[in-house]
This record gives C-alpha cells, structure tokens and sequence, in this order.
C-alpha cells in the first residue's frame, strides 16, 4: 500500500441512498392516515411526477424496476418460444422477464461509442431472424443508447421496442427523456440508482389501455364482480405507499443528484486526462446522461495479462500496466468500492446457449459456445464487444456523497495502479 495513502475510515460506496428530509414527511403521513397499503397518495402523486418528468402519459407504480419489466413483456405480447432481441451487456434483470414468459432472449452485441446495444448487430440480427417482435434495449450506467438507429431499425422489422430505463431516468437524447422512446419502458427505484424509495418500479408508457391492464394485472387481476372473480393471470406487484412517500420525497432531488453524478464524471474525466484511459463515452452532441455511475475502460496497450474463470480472477502485474482486477482490489484495500461492468449475457451460464448476434454475424460461431478461461480467443484478444469492455473496464466509486477530497484521492489510487 502507498505510504501516503491511508484507508478510507468511511467506506465509499459505488452508489448509495441519500436522503432528504421530505421522503420521513410523506411516510410518516402514510402511517399517520392509515394510507399503509398499495393505494394512496403517494402512489398517485409519484405517478403523475414520472409522467410530468418523462413526459408520458401513463405510469403505473410497481414493487420493482424487474416487475416493470416483466409487466411490459406481457404488454408486448412475449409468447412461449418467442425470440426477443435484448441488451446483452446489461444487468441480468433486463432479460429474466423475457424467460418469465417463456420467451428466448437473444443478445446484441454492444458499440464502442455508448457501450449500448449496437444498432448494426441488431440489423444483423433481424437478417438471422426476421421474425422477431420485440426488442429489449437498455440505456447502461444512465447513458442513452443509439435511440435513432435503433428505432429506425425496429420499425422497418415492424419491431416493438421495450426501454429499459432503470439506470437512465433522467437521461435526455435530442432533448427527450429515456423512458419515453419505447412502446412500454421501465425505470427502477432499488436502493442504489440515481433516486431511490429502498425499492420500486415503474412502468411508462403513452398506451392508457395498457396502463390499466398493468394495474389489473399487478393488483391480481380481479374483475369487475361482487366477488374474487379471476379470467386472467394475476401478480403482486403493485408498489406500496409507503414506499411510493420514499419515492415522492425523492423526486425534487432528481436533478440534483445528477448534477452531483456529472461533477463526478467530470472530475473523474480530469483526473485521469493522461493516463491510457477512457472514461464510459457518450454522444455529447445529441445525449445528456444523468451519470448514475461513472466508469473506464483501460487502452490495450496498458493492460496486464488477467484472466477471469466463473468466480475468481488473476492477473500478472506489468510495470506501467495494469487490469480491472488489479485496480478493484486496490480499491477494496482502501476501503472504496469499485464492480467490475456488468457481464454480459452471453457469457453468463444461464444464457450461454442462447443465440448471440455481433456485427459480423453469429458471435456464437466465433466464440465457439464458450471459452472457459475468459473473456480471450486463441490470438488473446476479446472476441466481441461486450467482452472487450467487460474485461477492460470498471465501474468507479460514484457515490454522490463522495467528498471531492475522497474523490482525489481514489483518483490518486487509480493513477497508482499504472506505475
Ligand atoms: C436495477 C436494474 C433493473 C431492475 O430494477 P429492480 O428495481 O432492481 O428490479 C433492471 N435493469 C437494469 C439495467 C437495472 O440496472
């Protein structure tokens, strides 16, 4: 450890909840009235701010971002057998509700330039299954995706787009919310992104008949009749008032936070101007991110030998190299808490024998289903895009209560790391 560095006494987190006041006022009022159940004004009024935010017609409150989600894979019609297009460098949560309804997720290879799904893959993709219906796109770590590309491309397939916006709310592309380019789209409210009622979902859409399916269908789906009368599938997913008070609080807060998530980005983007990096890019002239994490991605050329087996990791240390997991677990040793990306799906056990579109084509013929050893093909380099960045990048601590004298000196740990 560098001698002038000391560990962290507080911990910094990768993202936590901060909180302000007003979100113990509209939970005490919930308790305070009785309003404890899945109805109330909490829930009322966190919708109509989504709508009036996002700028869409519908919202309808849910226990989680993934129950959103899977509300909006009924919407679209996902059927047993379906193929659905989806995000692959993304958190698990994005494609499960895909599988909930008995469909196939097949992924899209991820671009360089917003480290989102690559609009030339999908193309690709519709050329190997031109059946397809729905696509499942993700805006990462709160940067908007290709959204015209990829548009344009699902309505020439006749394809409907569902966004996940569960890290992105907030995020404008030309000026336009995320959350509001797809046909149903879900943002979260877990503890950790950019506001948060501990837990929570969303789903958005401009479709107010199927708005009130969801709410039918999250409150058990009982009909119109005297008693429990049921002719559909119900679910539980409904959100709590108690928790919508959490989310209603946060609200005025929002923009706030992503000032504070930008100054971290922007500070980040400082301080490592000469280092052999490059930090999580977005399309600066068309997209506004709301910087939920900050991340980067290392050159080839200063990147140590790592390898990565389904739990553990190892690298060679190189002088003036280094790895994600060499600058993770520095960061660990001073108490900071960095993740590695996301894994993509395709390399993921659950989803390896899915199908798996890159710009080139089947990745799947490339990749030779998988390689045990990692994330490298025969020549040690990455094979695909999502495997590139997962293996070269990271996500920094950026908690926006991170002091600016904690921030430099995770900067200076990072710096270290390259000597
Ligand atoms: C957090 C997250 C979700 C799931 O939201 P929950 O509210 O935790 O269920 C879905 N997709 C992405 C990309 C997320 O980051």
């Amino acid at each position: 450890m560098n001698e002038r560095l000391s560990p962290f006494e507080e911990k910094v987190w990768l993202s936590s909840p901060t909180m302000h006041g007003e979100e113990a006022t509209y939970m005490s009022e919930a308790y305070e009235t009785n309003w404890m159940s899945t109805v109330g004004k909490n829930i009322n009024e966190v919708e109509r701010l989504a709508c009036e935010k996002v700028g869409c017609k519908c919202a309808v409150g849910l226990s989680s971002g993934t129950a959103s989600l899977h509300m909006a894979m009924k919407l679209a019609g996902v059927k047993r057998g379906d193929k659905v297009f989806c995000s692959d460098m993304t958190f698990g949560a994005t494609v499960n509700p895909v599988v909930y309804e008995g469909g196939i997720p097949v992924f899209i290879d991820t671009e360089y330039d917003t480290w989102n799904m690559d609009p030339v893959a999908l193309e690709k993709a519709f050329e190997l299954y031109p059946d397809v219906k729905v696509v499942v796109v993700a805006h990462l770590y709160g940067v908007p995706g290709k959204i015209d590309a990829l548009k344009e491309i699902c309505e020439k397939h006749g394809a409907v787009i569902i966004e996940d916006a569960a890290e992105s709310l907030g995020a404008t592309y030309k000026g336009i919310q995320t959350g509001s380019f797809g046909e149903y789209n879900a943002v979260s409210f877990n503890g950790n992104k950019i506001i948060t009622g501990s837990s929570g979902g969303m789903l958005l859409t401009d479709d107010v008949e199927a708005a009130n399916k969801v709410r039918k269908w999250s409150t058990q789906s009982r009909e119109d009749a005297p008693w429990y009368q049921h002719e559909e599938i119900g679910y539980n997913y409904r959100m709590s008032n108690v928790i919508a008070g959490v989310i209603r609080g946060q609200f005025p807060y929002l923009e706030e936070h992503i000032a504070q998530k930008k100054a971290i980005y922007e500070r980040y983007k400082e301080g490592f101007k000469n280092l052999p990096v490059t930090l999580n890019p977005y399309d600066e002239k068309n997209s506004e991110p709301n910087f939920w994490l900050s991340c980067m991605m290392i050159n080839n050329d200063a990147m140590c030998r790592q390898v990565r087996g389904e739990s553990e990791s190892i690298y060679v240390k190189e002088s003036g190299k280094t790895c994600p997991t060499e600058i993770l677990e520095t960061l660990a040793k001073y108490n900071a808490e960095g993740r590695p990306i996301w894994k993509p799906m395709h390399m993921q056990p659950i989803y390896r024998m899915n199908s798996f579109v890159t710009r080139e084509g089947d990745g799947r013929a490339k990749t030779n289903a998988y390689i045990p050893g990692g994330a490298i093909g025969e020549d040690g380099k990455p094979l695909d895009v999502g495997m590139d960045i997962f293996h070269r990048g990271l996500c920094l601590p950026s908690d926006n209560k991170m002091t600016e004298e904690q921030q430099n000196k995770i900067i200076e740990i990072v710096r270290n790391c390259f000597e």
